[in-house]
Protein backbone atom coordinates (compact mmCIF):
# COMPACT_ATOMS: atom_id res chain seq x y z
CA UNK A 1 0.00 0.00 0.00
CA UNK A 2 1.23 3.25 -1.00
CA UNK A 3 1.96 5.80 1.45
CA UNK A 4 2.88 8.68 -0.56
CA UNK A 5 -0.46 10.69 0.01
CA UNK A 6 -0.65 10.41 3.52
CA UNK A 7 2.68 11.52 4.16
CA UNK A 8 2.78 14.27 2.22
CA UNK A 9 -0.70 15.99 2.12
CA UNK A 10 -1.58 18.04 5.27
CA UNK A 11 -4.61 15.92 7.26
CA UNK A 12 -4.78 13.74 4.45
CA UNK A 13 -7.01 10.58 6.16
CA UNK A 14 -7.74 7.13 4.90
CA UNK A 15 -10.71 5.06 6.25
CA UNK A 16 -9.99 1.31 5.39
CA UNK A 17 -11.77 -1.75 6.55
CA UNK A 18 -10.86 -5.13 4.73
CA UNK A 19 -10.74 -8.86 5.31
CA UNK A 20 -8.11 -10.06 8.04
CA UNK A 21 -5.55 -11.52 5.63
CA UNK A 22 -4.24 -14.42 7.66
CA UNK A 23 -6.48 -17.63 8.50
CA UNK A 24 -4.19 -18.52 10.83
CA UNK A 25 -1.42 -17.80 13.11
CA UNK A 26 1.37 -20.23 14.03
CA UNK A 27 -0.70 -23.30 12.93
CA UNK A 28 -3.55 -21.94 14.99
CA UNK A 29 -6.83 -21.61 12.73
CA UNK A 30 -8.71 -18.58 12.72
CA UNK A 31 -11.98 -19.74 13.47
CA UNK A 32 -13.94 -15.97 12.66
CA UNK A 33 -13.85 -14.14 9.94
CA UNK A 34 -12.47 -11.03 11.07
CA UNK A 35 -12.57 -7.66 9.41
CA UNK A 36 -9.36 -5.50 9.81
CA UNK A 37 -10.31 -1.38 10.29
CA UNK A 38 -7.06 0.61 9.35
CA UNK A 39 -7.20 4.21 9.51
CA UNK A 40 -3.92 6.34 7.77
CA UNK A 41 -3.75 9.90 9.35
CA UNK A 42 -1.42 12.74 8.08
CA UNK A 43 0.19 14.36 11.43
CA UNK A 44 2.45 16.38 10.10
CA UNK A 45 5.44 16.71 7.60
CA UNK A 46 5.99 13.27 6.69
CA UNK A 47 4.66 11.90 9.54
CA UNK A 48 1.32 9.63 9.70
CA UNK A 49 -0.44 7.72 12.11
CA UNK A 50 -1.42 4.20 11.78
CA UNK A 51 -4.47 2.94 13.71
CA UNK A 52 -5.57 -0.80 13.40
CA UNK A 53 -8.37 -2.82 15.22
CA UNK A 54 -9.58 -5.94 14.58
CA UNK A 55 -10.54 -9.12 17.06
CA UNK A 56 -9.54 -12.84 16.19
CA UNK A 57 -11.25 -16.14 17.27
CA UNK A 58 -8.48 -18.98 18.25
CA UNK A 59 -9.46 -22.67 19.96
CA UNK A 60 -5.81 -22.99 21.86
CA UNK A 61 -4.88 -25.81 24.28
CA UNK A 62 -4.29 -24.91 27.89
CA UNK A 63 -1.22 -24.81 28.73
CA UNK A 64 -1.92 -27.69 31.46
CA UNK A 65 -4.68 -29.92 31.09
CA UNK A 66 -4.53 -29.64 27.07
CA UNK A 67 -8.62 -29.11 26.77
CA UNK A 68 -9.43 -26.10 24.32
CA UNK A 69 -10.12 -22.90 24.95
CA UNK A 70 -11.79 -20.30 23.08
CA UNK A 71 -9.15 -17.44 22.93
CA UNK A 72 -10.44 -14.21 21.77
CA UNK A 73 -6.87 -12.24 20.14
CA UNK A 74 -7.56 -8.60 19.91
CA UNK A 75 -5.46 -5.79 18.01
CA UNK A 76 -5.97 -3.01 18.73
CA UNK A 77 -2.53 -0.36 17.89
CA UNK A 78 -1.62 3.23 16.86
CA UNK A 79 1.84 3.40 15.21
CA UNK A 80 3.48 6.45 14.22
CA UNK A 81 5.68 6.03 11.58
CA UNK A 82 8.18 8.13 9.30
CA UNK A 83 8.69 8.72 5.65
CA UNK A 84 11.86 7.54 4.45
CA UNK A 85 13.92 10.99 4.39
CA UNK A 86 12.89 11.72 8.20
CA UNK A 87 14.62 8.07 9.33
CA UNK A 88 17.84 9.72 10.75
CA UNK A 89 19.18 5.97 11.95
CA UNK A 90 19.14 2.50 11.63
CA UNK A 91 17.05 2.08 15.07
CA UNK A 92 13.94 3.82 13.71
CA UNK A 93 14.07 2.09 10.68
CA UNK A 94 13.79 -1.21 12.32
CA UNK A 95 11.08 -0.03 14.58
CA UNK A 96 8.95 0.23 11.06
CA UNK A 97 10.91 -2.76 9.36
CA UNK A 98 6.94 -3.17 8.04
CA UNK A 99 7.46 -0.02 5.54
CA UNK A 100 9.94 -0.01 3.11
CA UNK A 101 10.30 3.60 1.31
CA UNK A 102 6.64 4.92 0.43
CA UNK A 103 5.50 1.71 0.72
CA UNK A 104 3.45 0.11 3.63
CA UNK A 105 3.91 -3.86 4.11
CA UNK A 106 0.13 -4.41 5.92
CA UNK A 107 0.95 -8.10 6.51
CA UNK A 108 4.17 -7.61 7.94
CA UNK A 109 3.00 -4.66 10.44
CA UNK A 110 -0.07 -7.04 11.37
CA UNK A 111 2.59 -10.18 11.92
CA UNK A 112 3.79 -8.19 14.12
CA UNK A 113 1.21 -7.15 16.67
CA UNK A 114 -0.21 -9.95 16.64
CA UNK A 115 3.49 -11.82 18.21
CA UNK A 116 2.91 -8.46 20.63
CA UNK A 117 -0.80 -9.03 21.21
CA UNK A 118 -0.06 -13.23 21.57
CA UNK A 119 -1.60 -14.75 25.14
CA UNK A 120 1.91 -15.71 27.38
CA UNK A 121 -0.24 -18.49 29.10
CA UNK A 122 -3.45 -20.09 28.05
CA UNK A 123 -5.44 -21.86 31.03
CA UNK A 124 -8.84 -23.05 30.89
CA UNK A 125 -8.95 -21.67 34.19
CA UNK A 126 -6.93 -20.29 36.92
CA UNK A 127 -7.40 -23.23 38.93
CA UNK A 128 -6.27 -26.24 35.99
CA UNK A 129 -4.67 -29.05 38.06
CA UNK A 130 -3.23 -30.04 34.99
CA UNK A 131 -2.67 -33.42 33.86
CA UNK A 132 -1.11 -36.38 35.73
CA UNK A 133 2.69 -37.16 34.75
CA UNK A 134 2.53 -40.47 35.86
CA UNK A 135 -1.19 -41.86 34.07
CA UNK A 136 -2.23 -38.77 31.97
CA UNK A 137 -5.56 -38.31 33.62
CA UNK A 138 -6.85 -35.26 34.14
CA UNK A 139 -6.97 -34.14 37.72
CA UNK A 140 -9.76 -31.60 37.18
CA UNK A 141 -12.15 -34.67 36.67
CA UNK A 142 -10.75 -35.61 40.15
CA UNK A 143 -7.61 -37.49 41.41
CA UNK A 144 -5.97 -40.56 39.54
CA UNK A 145 -4.79 -43.71 41.39
CA UNK A 146 -0.92 -42.90 40.98
CA UNK A 147 1.27 -41.88 44.24
CA UNK A 148 1.87 -38.66 43.60
CA UNK A 149 3.01 -38.11 47.32
CA UNK A 150 6.10 -36.38 47.83
CA UNK A 151 7.19 -38.06 50.88
CA UNK A 152 10.67 -35.83 51.61
CA UNK A 153 10.50 -31.38 52.20
CA UNK A 154 13.80 -31.44 50.94
CA UNK A 155 13.01 -33.46 47.48
CA UNK A 156 9.34 -31.10 47.24
CA UNK A 157 11.84 -28.20 47.09
CA UNK A 158 14.15 -29.57 44.96
CA UNK A 159 11.23 -30.38 42.50
CA UNK A 160 10.15 -26.96 42.50
CA UNK A 161 13.32 -25.77 41.29
CA UNK A 162 13.16 -28.13 38.88
CA UNK A 163 9.83 -27.50 37.57
CA UNK A 164 10.69 -23.78 37.62
CA UNK A 165 13.75 -23.99 35.41
CA UNK A 166 11.65 -26.11 32.56
CA UNK A 167 9.49 -23.20 32.08
ZN1 LIG B 1 -6.61 -26.83 31.96
ZN1 LIG C 1 -2.05 -40.59 37.60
Amino acid sequence: MNLTEIFNQENKREELRMPFPFKEYQGEEIKNTPTLDLTLTNIGKGKALVVGQTALDFTLSCDRCLKPVEQKVTLDFEREILAPEFLTDDDTKEDQHFVDEYELDIEALLMEELQMAWPTKILCDEECKGICKKCGANLNDGNCECDNFVPDVRLANLMDIFNAAQK
